[in-house]
């Protein structure tokens, strides 16, 4: 048995809306990880999270873990019109990292309150817990979850998820390689690596190096950066996400290409898709 995937949306920064965003999705990152056992885990809470609502509600209600990797509100804004927070058949546990800007309860509660939503997380009918994310990882049924901090302005952590069944990935959005210490480095790889290189790596491909530049501090990485990383520690499957929310699909298939010739195993998430792992 495998893990399998969905990409409820993975663009950057805000949604981006149009017929010209249809083939690669406007939705940002939310993406759906379904164990081998039927653990659901929800991999940061963008507007992509409409989408994986609608796929969970196909299936038995019951226990959610939505894990955040930062609190920026393209990873957040999409808990506040989900439809299964407001049932009584679900309920979730919200875990993610503390910063020194705070932590998974305070960004959460933060944002499901007065003035920024009109109904308080108090009064949605989802059973709701919070845990900060511990630095030895946690465990949900048959996956565990390993943390690594990474370069982001505020903090944002990457994510290794490993399956009983043996598949793993290593979740990276919003990464700012170029701004990495050697420690980063060091960990970073071994988040990727250990205890064999995982089977797909989901990174940050805001920008290309061409950009870099001139965006240095906005917390991205360029796609090329993604696929070194890959190549250096052996991942052989790389999805390329966080979408600049202005590259539209002619845009996006060109960079693609360019990202095919450069890496055969490599390519640019488009929601909607699911893959197994
Ligand atoms: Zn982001
Ligand atoms: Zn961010």
């Amino acid at each position: 048995m495998t893990m399998r995937l969905f990409i409820g949306g993975m663009r950057g920064s805000q949604p981006a809306l149009g017929s010209r965003f249809d083939e690669f999705g406007g939705d940002t990152t939310s993406l759906l990880l379904v164990g081998s056992h039927g653990e659901r885990l929800v991999l940061d809470a963008g507007t992509g999270m409409r989408a994986i609502s609608e796929q969970l509600a196909q299936t038995e209600s019951g226990r959610v873990t939505v894990l955040f990797s930062h609190y920026h509100l393209d990873h957040l804004i999409g808990l506040t019109m989900n439809p299964l927070l407001y049932s009584p058949k679900w309920s979730f546990n919200f875990i993610g990292p503390t910063f020194a800007d705070g932590g998974v309860h305070d960004a959460v509660t933060g944002l499901l309150a007065q003035p920024y939503w009109p109904i308080s997380w108090k009064q949605m009918r989802a059973k709701i817990e919070f845990t900060e994310f511990p630095a030895e990882g946690i465990q949900v049924g048959g996956l565990h979850v390993q943390g690594c901090p990474v370069p982001h302005p505020g903090g944002s952590l990457a994510y290794r998820v490993s399956d009983t069944g043996g598949a793993s990935l290593v979740f990276a959005t919003d990464i700012e390689w170029q701004k990495r210490t050697p420690a980063d480095e060091t960990a970073f790889r071994m988040l990727c690596t250990t205890p064999a290189p995982a089977n797909l790596l989901i990174i940050d491909a805001h920008f290309g190096r061409e950009q870099q530049e001139a965006f240095v501090g906005w917390g991205h990485t360029s796609w090329q950066d993604g696929l070194e990383i890959a190549a250096s520690t052996g991942i052989q499957r790389v999805l390329l996400g966080h979408h600049a929310p202005g590259a539209d699909d002619a845009a996006l298939r060109a960079l693609e290409q360019q990202v095919k010739n450069a890496s055969p195993g490599a390519a640019l998430a488009r929601a909607g898709q699911w893959i197994v792992i």
